[in-house]
């Protein structure tokens, strides 16, 4: 069985680097708020270009969160407007929801799954104050056009940097792109923690302030609380394992773009549709815009081609099989219609993609889609 991820395995090059944090945190005998999640702190801000890194508890909150401080610094209110790409994994709308907020969900590019930005202008109105960009499977949803709009209809600009840990527009890397970002360590993400975890970075330090003081219950002195805030908070042990993991996430996304490029020259088959790089002026492994979270094919008989490649033994899974407007958590949103996003849901499929395939299993994946017929 060709897993689609195999974390035991991506985690056990770095066990003994791992295993000695752990006990480190474990004899420290501090768990919340110390030298492990100040480190990771100063590491991430440094990785990403950012002058604040946040950590907290997962992915989701890290977007609650950026809106929650753009409420309580006074750029938005109840109502207010978000864009926010309509295929999109639900934890972005949850977040915009949670605030009482609306999603303004808009349509992707059919090719390169992103939020087309040519649509943003047309669903702009009087409450929009935020577009939240989405740089999903791992590649940058950007262009200089995006800030341009935002500059002239005076909006913030959030990344759910979720899947695209590592990527860069030219020399910035995601998470530095906009005013905000949010990072999951969910342990399937390119870089991930062995449980919940997650960070905000920013540029504006009031922002990023407010927002550490809302993770820890609206307080900046303990037992002065400031806001009406939540628990989220990064723990030591999380951060500890995410420092060692931080020092290798460049080598694994380049082994990530290395198979990507495999994949794309290797797949034949004339009814799958390949991935399709926005940046197709520099080659696959050579280009950072991309850290292929997941690798993701199109086929019209979908469901039949991830039965048969689950009888050759290759784990898939689908992202995602409904989109969230679809969903009965969203029933005020079940009418509207978005003929490329329900395409989309009905034809993707991801194949198995990690640092730690083997060349063989590389071929196995490859033969086995090149050989389905329908
Ligand atoms: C994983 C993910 C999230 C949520 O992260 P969690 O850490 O699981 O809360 C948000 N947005 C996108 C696009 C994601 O893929």
């Amino acid at each position: 069985m060709i897993k689609f991820l195999d974390l035991q395995k991506i985690n056990a090059t770095y066990s003994d680097e791992l295993k000695l944090a752990a006990s480190e945190v474990i004899d420290s005998g501090w768990f919340l708020m110390g030298e492990k999640v100040n480190k990771f702190e100063k590491n991430l801000a440094t990785y990403i270009g950012s002058s604040n890194a946040i950590g907290v508890g997962n992915g989701l909150d890290a977007l609650r969160l950026i809106l929650k401080g753009y409420i309580e610094l006074g750029y938005m209110s109840e109502g207010d407007e978000v864009i926010v790409p309509a295929n999109t994994y639900i934890a972005s709308i949850l977040a915009i929801t949670e605030n009482k907020l609306k999603p303004v969900l808009v349509e992707p590019n059919n090719l390169t799954f992103n939020l087309d930005i040519d649509l943003i202008e047309k669903n702009i109105t009087t409450r929009t104050k935020a577009i939240m960009i989405v740089h999903l499977y791992g590649q940058v949803c950007w262009s200089n056009s995006i800030k341009d709009l935002a500059k002239k209809y005076n909006l913030k600009i959030i990344e759910d940097n979720a899947q695209a840990f590592g990527a860069q527009y030219g020399s910035v890397k995601t998470g530095a792109l906009g005013d905000a970002a949010g990072f999951s360590f969910y342990p399937g993400k390119n870089l991930g923690a062995l449980g919940d975890a997650g960070a905000v970075t920013t540029n504006d330090n009031e922002l990023a302030e407010i927002i550490r003081a809302l993770g820890n219950y609206g307080s900046k002195k303990k037992y002065f609380n400031e806001y009406q805030g939540l628990n989220s908070r990064l723990d030591e042990m999380q951060a500890a394992f995410l420092d060692i993991k931080l020092k290798y996430i460049e080598n694994e996304n380049q082994q990530r773009r290395q198979l990507a490029s495999i994949y794309l020259n290797k797949i034949n088959n004339k009814d799958v549709v390949l991935p399709f790089s926005s940046n197709n002026a520099i080659k696959v492994e050579n280009n950072k815009e991309h850290v292929w979270h997941l690798f993701v094919i199109r086929h019209s008989k979908r469901n039949q081609l991830q039965d048969y490649l689950t009888k050759c033994g290759i784990e898939t899974l689908i992202h995602y099989p409904i989109p969230a407007s679809k969903q009965l958590a969203y029933k005020e949103m079940n009418e509207l219609n978005f003929p490329i996003t329900n395409s989309i849901h009905n034809e993707v499929l991801s194949l198995p993609i990690s640092p730690v395939m083997t060349d063989k299993e590389v071929a196995i994946v490859i033969n086995a889609v090149n050989s389905f017929k329908c």
